[in-house]
């Protein structure tokens, strides 16, 4: 099969009307493309889903006219349109006329509903085009190389909002109750980021940066909570003009809040729409972890505006750096808007969330070849996002931060308006940096996995080596070009060293030998490091030394080689104590993730012995944190505070934490204010923790009526902390009968197979309703429902999900399923591995 469009006739310009009915949820749609035919053709093929064309011509500017038949191929997405004369090379306008549905599974032209204060429903029509969904609301060249200019029209009710990608030139009443709303001019830009929302949204007064106005949309009762947003919105704005060097490619710009929606925002040009949680917040009742997730995604979407959209990639192969890119242009804009957050700091955690893929023998090079588009869904991972992230920061810190900007200007301005391909990029910054920069990415970016590196004395210097980092034995062996950095204390003084890492050893002279060392310094390399025993004991002495995301990586990299077997998990057990007193909040996350990998692992006669360890290890850091928060200590502590309060309350089992936090959850519902925002997740957890049916049925309540999206999503994953399996199974229930949004209800399957006390219900949940949730769920949702197998750690759940997904012949696309089983194989293997010296390892621990 063919799976691009042919290119004898392309686009220039399209002008749609389009008129949704929100009640009957239809829409019908009137289309003039100007086209360009190349040679003579008797037909037209182009991209057409789930559409019903009533009618097609071709006009040339001399008047001839000639009609058209319609042939859809619903298999392949296309309409072919054919003439019974050939069509003439030169300039023609191809005149569409068609029908559709508004569709409720968040892609296309789709429509998304809420309720208001008094139960009354509404219903929003929006669009979700990403990545090939712009043929279900228009017949289009759906490729992203095909870009033109977009004159949009929306036919809509008075008294509703309707939003594009541009501004507003009239709003015309027709007299019938509707109005028609014309928008400006799109600049030239592919079909994936054309947008149409309608509906009963209101909007901020805009803010002006530059000569841009931004303004925030949502739902009316939420408007309160567009402030944030809109502050990190024009930001961010401001930044990336400055850093790119080059003014906001549209008219202006809208954030819009979609009550339902598949993915975490769109960046369709100057109309950017997001799920409620990515852009609504209230500023005094959020934790930090809910504003900086806002933060994350406006500056992200905002990247892309210039990354993504003014320059695109030229098929969908190109996705990876469209969004690793934009993800590592939203950390330096949250770091520059808020240095306090440590947000290069806290992407240790994202960073060491991708290695965990990336260490698997099922993992796949950062870009890979797409042929069919829908082989492009797959790219959305923590490979593309976060991964490619990481080894563009790898790269920014090698050549030098304003020699990346630059290349990154040149890059721009050379294909401003066109499309590329990474290889573009690559070309733009070696010319800016002087060096050829394939050299060093292509191992990164062309080949899966990534490296650990060896780390061993030699006389008074260093000797390293790399081979390919995995879980599992067997994997195929790798090599790259690593920049290392290594801080080196010697003497008493501080000695780095910037070198490249290449194939086989290298020797490390230093002037003496080190009382420690660490390497990847400043942890912004992509790999992991393995300290020779002498080596890493020194540096466990010297903790206090050490900056935090050097902790981080040390104690990140020692779990990882305890999953892979390369260090016994009674020695990582050991080498916690060392930590106890650590007031890091990344440190904390990888601590308490490797306690409750091992809870998932132990038998359930083994969780007292664990809850004590638990128990050991957090409380000193507690206490030194205490329990309310200090006007002297950083952001990342108050966030520790309330994440070290949630895990010896919950699997740590400590009874007078426990009582403390549902005293605190009481006062909590007297008084907002009494409890810090930071903390309250941690006392929601416990409450469920600890609860029985009278604590579920307020849970239940406060999600139906919550005050903000943040509220709801707290109190709805709250539904899935419950022990009893009555309350599971109601929760369960939830996600299939309406109750829970579509675009949540798959998350929340995830974590109920995945938790300790709801894996085996869910499971067998899972098994009885997976057809229907795989017509009802977004399908970029149901995918990473699944993950929650991972969790299933048993051989004889393990042999289950093969035998299921066996005999189903479920599809998740890419590598999605085997990453999926392989993680349960490495979890599996562990436990048979490990089991016996922990059972005597835990059963020892002093309660
Ligand atoms: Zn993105």
């Amino acid at each position: 099969m063919e799976f691009r469009l042919p290119a004898t006739v392309v686009p220039n310009r399209y002008d749609l009307r389009l008129e949704p009915d929100l009640d009957a949820a239809t829409f019908r749609g009137e289309e003039v493309v100007q086209i360009t035919v190349a040679e003579p053709v008797t037909e037209i093929v182009l991209n057409a889903a789930e559409l019903v064309i009533e009618s097609v011509a071709v006009e040339r500017g001399d008047g001839t006219v000639v009609h058209g038949s319609v042939a859809l191929d619903a298999d392949a997405e296309r309409a072919r349109f054919l003439f019974p004369s050939p069509i003439d090379p030169g300039p023609w306008r191809l005149r569409l006329v068609f029908t559709g549905v508004l569709n409720d599974r968040l892609h296309g032209f789709y429509r998304s509903t809420y309720k208001d204060d008094a139960g009354v429903s509404h219903t929003v029509a929006a669009t979700q085009f990403e990545s090939t969904d712009a043929r279900r609301g228009f017949p289009c060249w759906d490729e992203p190389a095909f870009k033109a200019a977009f004159g949009v029209t929306l036919v809509v009710p008075e008294g509703l909002a309707a939003v594009s990608n541009a501004l507003i030139t009239s709003e015309t009443p027709t007299g019938t109750g509707k109005k028609v709303v014309t928008f400006a001019d799109t600049i030239r830009m592919s079909t994936y980021l054309v947008a149409f929302v309608v509906g009963e949204l209101e909007a901020t007064d805009p803010v002006m940066v530059g000569n841009t106005p931004l303004r925030v949309w949502c739902v009316p009762a939420k408007k309160r909570l567009a402030r944030f947003a809109s502050d990190v919105g024009a930001f961010s704005l401001d930044f990336f003009e400055r850093y790119y060097g080059l003014p906001y490619p549209g008219d202006k710009l809208d954030l819009l809040a979609i009550p339902d929606f598949a993915a975490g925002a769109m960046e369709n040009l100057g109309a950017i729409t997001f799920r409620e949680t990515a852009l609504l917040v209230d500023e005094a009742a959020a934790s930090h972890v809910e504003l900086q997730r806002v933060a994350d995604v406006v500056a992200h979407e905002l990247a892309h505006m210039w990354f993504g959209d003014l320059v695109t990639m030229a098929w969908w192969n190109g996705i990876w750096l469209n969004e690793a890119f934009a993800t590592f242009m939203e950390l330096l804009a949250v770091d520059a808007w808020k240095p306090e957050w440590s947000r290069w700091v806290t992407f240790g955690i994202s960073r060491a969330a991708a290695m965990g893929v990336d260490g698997l023998e099922n993992t796949r090079p950062i870009e890979f070849e797409v042929r069919a588009p829908r082989d492009c869904e797959a790219m959305f991972d923590l490979l593309t996002y976060e991964k490619g992230a990481s080894v563009l920061r790898m790269l920014e810190q090698h050549l030098g931060a304003d020699v990346f900007r630059d290349g990154v200007r040149l890059y721009l301005e050379r294909h401003r308006f066109g499309n590329a391909e990474t290889s573009d990029l690559w070309k733009a910054l070696g010319d800016a940096a002087g060096q050829p920069i394939p050299e060093i990415m292509d191992g990164w970016i062309f080949h899966p996995g990534y490296p650990v590196v060896s780390v061993e004395p030699d006389g008074s210097g260093l000797k390293l080596s790399q081979r390919r980092f995995t879980y599992l034995e067997g994997a195929p062996a790798g090599q790259w070009r690593v920049p290392v950095l290594l801080r080196a204390s010697v003497k008493k003084g501080i000695v780095e060293k910037r070198l490249l890492l290449e194939a086989g050893e290298r020797t490390v002279p230093l002037p003496a030998a080190p009382d420690w060392v660490v390497v990847n310094a400043g942890g912004d390399g992509c790999y992991r490091v393995r300290y020779a025993a002498p080596l890493l004991k020194k540096l466990l002495g010297a903790l206090g030394r050490l900056e935090p995301i050097d902790r981080f990586n040390l104690v990140s990299d020692c779990f990882a080689l305890t999953q892979s077997g390369a260090m016994p998990a009674t020695d990582y057990l050991d080498l916690t104590t060392r930590f106890s007193t650590d007031t890091d909040r990344n440190v904390w996350t990888v601590l308490a993730g490797s306690f409750a990998f091992l809870a998932r692992v132990i038998t359930p006669e083994l969780r007292r012995g664990l809850a004590s360890l638990i128990r050991h290890r957090a409380g000193s850091s507690m206490e030194r944190l205490g329990w309310e928060p200090q006007p002297d200590e950083s952001e990342l502590q108050r966030q520790l505070r309330g994440d070290l309060i949630r895990l010896i309350g919950t699997l740590g089992e400590d009874g007078a934490m426990q009582e403390r936090a549902r005293d605190a959850y009481t006062r909590y519902r007297d008084n907002d204010m009494a409890v810090d925002p930071n903390v309250l997740p941690a006392l929601i957890a416990i409450v469920a923790w600890t609860g029985g049916e009278e604590e579920y049925a307020g849970f239940l309540d406060r999600f139906k009526h919550a005050r903000t999206p943040q509220e709801e999503q707290r109190y709805l994953y709250a539904l899935a902390g419950f022990r009893q399996p009555e309350l599971l199974a109601r929760t369960l229930e939830l996600t299939m009968n309406g109750e829970v949004r579509s675009q949540d209800a798959p998350f929340l399957v995830r974590t109920l197979l995945s938790s300790l006390y709801g894996r085996g219900l869910a499971w067998d949940f899972v098994k009885q309703h997976w057809e229907t949730m795989a017509r009802q769920y977004p399908g970029s949702a149901y995918r990473r429902m699944w993950e929650g197998v991972t969790g299933l750690v048993s051989a004889e759940w393990e042999r289950d999900v093969h035998a299921f997904f066996d005999s189903t012949q479920i599809v998740l696309g890419g590598k999605t399923l085997a990453q999926y089983f392989e993680q349960l194989r490495v979890a599996v293997s562990f436990q048979e591995r490990e089991a016996t010296a922990l059972a005597t390892y835990l059963s020892r621990i002093k309660r």
